[in-house]
C-alpha cells in the first residue's frame, strides 16, 4: 500500500499540545477506598454528584470485546455527529485542508467541514451510487486528509461495493472514514474487522440507529491505536455522561432485543418496498440495507406535501444529487407502516 505516515496527517497544533488531565486520570487505584476531593464536585451522594468516568472503561471493554477490537481501538464520543466534527479538528488545517465527501451522502460532512473552514471537495457518485474512483483520485491533493464514504449509504440505502474501498485504503495516504450508521441493518460485514489491515481505516458507528438509543447520544469510532490516541488528546473530557454510559451497557444487555427489532424492521422494510413499486406514482424504488427506503416519484415536493396533511413527515431528498424528485422513508412501527401504506394508496 501507499505509506502511511499518521504524524503527517495530524493538525501541527495538535501534535504538539498537551490535553487536558483530571487527577482521576493521573493517580492509579492500588484498590483501597479513596476520598475524592479533587475535582470540586458536591459531595453529597445523589448517583450522579461525581463526574463520568472519562475513559468510558465499563463501556469500551463491553463494545470493544463485542466488536473484536482492543479497547484502545475504541473512542465514543456525544453521538458520532461529535466523532466526525472531532476527526476533522484533529487532522484538518482550518484554511488549508481539504475532505473529500461523495454526494449524495449524509449532510453533516459538509457542515462540519465549513464550520471546520476546510474545503469540501463533493465528488458526486456514479448513476449507480457506487464510487466514482478515478474522479475521487483526481481531486485528492497534498492537502487532503480525510475521505468520507458512508456505508450504507444515507439517503441512497446502498452498501457500498467492498472492492472499491479497499482501492481507496491501499491508495489513499490520508484516513479513510466509513460511517457505519447502518451496518446493523445490513447484510454487509463491517470494517471494523479490518483495522488491522489498513493503519488509514476509521469506522464510526451509532447507538442512534439499530441500536435503538439516539436519545442517549453515543457514537462510537474504531481504529488504530495510534489514531485514537490524537482524538482523545482533543475529546472533552467528561463528553460521555454518566446516563449515557449506564444506558448503553443497559441496552448491550439486551442484545436479543436489538435482534430482534432489526428482524421486525427487515420485514417491515420488504413490505413497505413492495408496496411503494405499486404505486402509480412511484417510479423507481432503490433496493436499502438500510432502516429506510428512497424512492423516486413523480413530484416529490407535492408528494411530501401530500403526506404531510395526511399526518406523515418524511425526508425530501430531492435537493440532493442524483436524487430529484426522491423522498426517503424511515421504516417506522407495523403500524406505522400499514397507516403510511394506506394513506399512499388514497393519493391521487
Ligand atoms: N451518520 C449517518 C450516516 C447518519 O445518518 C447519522 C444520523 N442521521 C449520523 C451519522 C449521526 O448519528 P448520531 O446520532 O450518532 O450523531
Amino acid at each position: 500500500m501507499t505509506s502511511f505516515d499518521l504524524r503527517s496527517l495530524v493538525r501541527a497544533n495538535v501534535w504538539k499540545m498537551t490535553p487536558y488531565s483530571s487527577a482521576r486520570d493521573e493517580y492509579v487505584s492500588d484498590g483501597s477506598e479513596k476520598v475524592f476531593l479533587d475535582a470540586n464536585e458536591n459531595p453529597f451522594e445523589n448517583g450522579l454528584n461525581r463526574y463520568p468516568d472519562p475513559r468510558q472503561r465499563k463501556l469500551k471493554s463491553e463494545l470493544s470485546r463485542r466488536k473484536g477490537v482492543k479497547e484502545n481501538q475504541v473512542l465514543l464520543g456525544n453521538g458520532s455527529d461529535e466523532i466526525l466534527d472531532l476527526l476533522f479538528r484533529a487532522f484538518c488545517e482550518p484554511g488549508q485542508d481539504k475532505v473529500i465527501t461523495v454526494p449524495p451522502t449524509y449532510g453533516m460532512y459538509g457542515v462540519l467541514a465549513a464550520l471546520n473552514d476546510v474545503t469540501d471537495a463533493k465528488v458526486e457518485m456514479k448513476a449507480d451510487f457506487t464510487l466514482d474512483l478515478k474522479a475521487i483520485y483526481q481531486a485528492i491533493d497534498e492537502n487532503t486528509k480525510l475521505v468520507f464514504i458512508c456505508s450504507p449509504n444515507n439517503p441512497t440505502g446502498n452498501n457500498i461495493p467492498t472492492e472499491q474501498i479497499k482501492e481507496l485504503l491501499l491508495n489513499f495516504k490520508g484516513l479513510v472514514v466509513i460511517d457505519e450508521a447502518y451496518i446493523d441493518f445490513s447484510e454487509q460485514e463491517s470494517w471494523v474487522h479490518f483495522l488491522d489491515i489498513y493503519p488509514n481505516l476509521v469506522v464510526t458507528q451509532t447507538f442512534s440507529k439499530a441500536y435503538g438509543m439516539a436519545g442517549i447520544r453515543l457514537g462510537s469510532c474504531f481504529a488504530s491505536e495510534a489514531v485514537i490516541t490524537v482524538l482523545n488528546k482533543i475529546k472533552p473530557p467528561y463528553n460521555v455522561n454518566e446516563l449515557t454510559q449506564a444506558k448503553a451497557m443497559e441496552r448491550l444487555g439486551k442484545y436479543d432485543l436489538i435482534l430482534q427489532e432489526i428482524e421486525t424492521l427487515w420485514a417491515e422494510r420488504s413490505k413497505l418496498e413492495a408496496a411503494l413499486a405499486q404505486l402509480s406514482f412511484v417510479i423507481r424504488v432503490y433496493k436499502s440495507d438500510a432502516n429506510f427506503i428512497l424512492a423516486e416519484l413523480d413530484d416529490a415536493d407535492k408528494r411530501y406535501q401530500d403526506l404531510l396533511n395526511e399526518g406523515f413527515i418524511v425526508r425530501n431528498r430531492s435537493n440532493q444529487p442524483l436524487c430529484k424528485n426522491c423522498l426517503r422513508f424511515t421504516i417506522g412501527t407495523p403500524s406505522e407502516n400499514d397507516r403510511l401504506i394506506a394513506a399512499l394508496n388514497e393519493l391521487k
